[in-house]
């Protein structure tokens, strides 16, 4: 289930410090370190899948994750929000375990860079 070199699967043990803003038994959301809006927060499924494909070939893992994504921006009073999965190095994935992006606060321009 978890991988021992991975942050996140670190976060959601508890073993390295995050500040928690949602947790259920699907998924843990945490602030960004890094924040790039005002509201930034990372939702992690409990397990460790490494990217979007790997969660939808996982149908038990699907329901749960989209639940806990909403439940995150419902439990932060967001009703307007940006959700965004890097797939890939090649477009900004650099921590190996799938993670929702929500952000909100800002004026956002469309297409992201
Ligand atoms: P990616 O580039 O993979 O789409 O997004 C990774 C995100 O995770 C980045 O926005 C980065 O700031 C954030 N991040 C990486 N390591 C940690 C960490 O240990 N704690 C927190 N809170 N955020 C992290
Ligand atoms: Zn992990």
């Amino acid at each position: 289930m978890a991988d021992a070199d991975c942050p996140f699967c670190k976060i959601v043990a508890g073993d390295v410090p995050a500040k928690k803003v949602y947790e259920d038994d699907a998924v843990v959301a945490f602030e960004d370190m890094n924040p790039q809006a005002p509201t930034h927060v990372l939702v992690v499924p409990k397990q460790h899948l490494r990217d979007l494909p790997a969660v939808a070939a996982d149908p038990r893992a699907v329901a749960g994750y989209l639940a806990g994504i909403r439940a995150t921006a419902e439990s932060l009073g967001l009703t307007e929000f940006r959700t965004v999965f890097n797939t890939g190095a090649g477009v900004g994935q650099s921590v190996w375990h799938v993670h929702a992006h929500v952000l909100a606060g800002r004026p956002m321009g469309w297409p992201p860079g």
